[in-house]
């Protein structure tokens, strides 16, 4: 859009060489101002001297382009938005440097995204012309074992907490792929293979530090603005960015018994799953992948992960059905190292690919579900899984936290995983078509997966989005953190 603009856009010689992040790739062609765009997509022009006195004011750096730092900086995980050029990116390192950029942002009324992992997938943590706040050097993460609880900075990646949780036989529920953000995903909600047992991420958040529009520094939890808890558990970046969360922790042996099990994608196999999961303890998460091209003949199979997090020889025996469904083609189960399981995505949804997903959430696995699946795994053009819910995740109120979904049973995607972005719009196509024929089924989606309209995205909210909208007018009365599943200020 404002590419030529920004091509031309950096700072005077002189100021860039004052600047930290500005080193020896910076451009020859500096003008004393900086083209950015506003948070309502006007254009702007920053005067360099203030980004100098910006710069100055850091623990960390100021990256404009051309710099060294900068286009790995700016980069988030979904290749499809590597084109994106922030005018800048403010390389926080302390929670005093978000203060500072955030008011640098706010007066100036520049575009803001935030970034911890990158991993949005509608690119929310970056764009073109505006300024990116990049937390992804703020990740130390300390256990208190006595306590029972774990405290995160807000730039840290799942990995970091299951490696430091591990290590003291502790856990809390991350997500599925290690470079995974913590920010995001705990604002979001948090699903993953513990939260049957432990709850949501949000359900085990006990604080947070947050820097709000205004620039203050903020402690949320049950005592302390306890309204703002409540909407950070759910509501996402909307209401200001976190620097710090504070986690509860569960013993937890990281030898689980699990593994991987390989079953053809008929009918019977997903009546079957449906069934199972009724009857499964807590301790059991169970999550098919549909994978398109699998089979011996190239048909889509169902690679089921496997996880119990609890005594090996009840899961061994609450398990014994999916060892003695016909269906099965290969795989067994087995003690295992959690950490395996964590980590075993992390290359195949690797940073850089084409990605583009759809999902919702299923409170059951009806008949009628069941024939789009079986019909769409026939078609074989893109693949979808299940992410395993209820358990505790339903145990609570859908009021009690920002995040409504409480009845699901699964969370449901369809994606595409490519290299060519010249099969973009082909398999986009194909995951809307087939998102639009589960969508009948489902009951909302979860807001850190899909991109929808504003009215869907308020409607996703549910009855606590009236609550949320107060909250907004308290913390960001201007919708300065507004590149999320945003909730407008009225
Ligand atoms: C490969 C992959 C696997 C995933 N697996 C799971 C899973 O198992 N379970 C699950 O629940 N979700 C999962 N997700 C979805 C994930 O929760 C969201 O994509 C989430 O937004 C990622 O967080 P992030 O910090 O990496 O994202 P970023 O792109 O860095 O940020 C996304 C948005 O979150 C907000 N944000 C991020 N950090 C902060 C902060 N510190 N303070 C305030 N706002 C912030 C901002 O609004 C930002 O736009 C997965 C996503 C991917 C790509």
């Amino acid at each position: 859009m404002l590419r030529r603009t920004f091509c031309n856009a950096a700072l005077a010689a002189a100021v860039a060489a004052a600047l930290p992040g500005c080193g020896s790739e910076s451009k020859t062609d500096f003008g004393s101002r900086i083209s950015a765009i506003s948070s309502t997509g006007e254009e702007l022009s920053i005067e360099s001297a203030a980004v100098s006195e910006l710069a100055g004011s850091l623990d960390g750096r100021v990256l404009l382009q051309g710099d060294q730092g900068y286009a790995a900086a700016k980069r988030i995980w979904n290749g499809m938005f590597d084109s994106k050029q922030p005018a800048m990116v403010v390389q926080c390192l302390s929670t005093g440097d978000v203060v500072n950029a955030v008011n640098f942002g706010r007066e100036r009324d520049l575009l803001l995204s935030v970034k911890c992992g990158g991993h949005s997938f509608p690119g929310k943590s970056t764009s073109d012309g505006g300024m990116m706040i990049d937390l992804s050097q703020m990740h130390s993460v300390d256990v208190d074992p006595q306590a029972m609880s774990m405290r995160a900075d807000g730039g840290s990646l799942l990995g970091h907490l299951d490696v430091a949780s591990t290590a003291h036989k502790l856990m809390t529920t991350t997500g599925m792929v290690s470079h995974t953000g913590v920010g995001g995903f705990t604002l979001g909600g948090g699903v993953g293979r513990t939260d049957r047992k432990m709850g949501l991420a949000i359900d085990n958040l006990l604080a947070a530090t947050v820097v709000t529009a205004a620039g203050d520094v903020v402690r949320a939890s049950e005592n302390e603005n306890s309204d703002l808890f409540w909407g950070l558990r759910g509501g996402g970046g909307n209401f200001g960015i976190a620097t710090e969360f504070v986690y509860r922790l569960h013993p937890f042996n990281p030898m689980v018994y699990g593994g991987s099990l390989i079953y053809a994608v008929d009918k019977d196999f997903l009546e079957f799953f449906a069934e199972l999961h009724e009857t499964l303890p807590v301790e059991a998460n169970i999550e098919p992948q549909l994978a398109p091209g699998v089979g011996d003949n190239g048909e889509t199979m169902a690679i089921v992960g496997v996880t119990w997090c609890g005594d090996h020889a009840a899961g061994e025996k609450a398990l014994a059905p999916m060892l003695a469904f016909p269906g099965l083609k290969s795989g067994e189960l087995a003690p295992f190292a959690y950490h395996d399981i964590q980590t075993g995505a992390d290359g195949f949804l690797g940073h850089g690919k084409q990605y583009y997903l759809k999902s919702g959430f299923l409170n059951e696995l009806t008949p009628d579900a069941i024939d789009v699946i079986v019909e769409y795994a026939n078609r074989g053009a893109v693949s979808s899984w299940f992410q395993h819910m209820g358990g505790v995740t339903a145990t609570v109120a859908a009021d009690a936290t920002a995040f409504t979904h409480r009845g699901a049973a699964f969370n449901f995607g369809v994606m595409y995983v490519g290299d060519d972005p010249a099969e973009n719009e082909v398999k986009i196509a194909a995951v809307r078509e087939y998102y639009k024929e589960m969508e009948p089924h489902m009951a909302g989606f979860y807001n850190n997966l899909n991109e929808e309209s504003e009215q869907k995205t308020w409607g996703n909210y549910g009855p606590n989005y009236p609550r949320l909208v107060q909250l907004k007018n308290k913390y960001d009365p201007g919708n300065l953190f507004r590149l999320n599943a945003n909730i407008k200020p009225s």
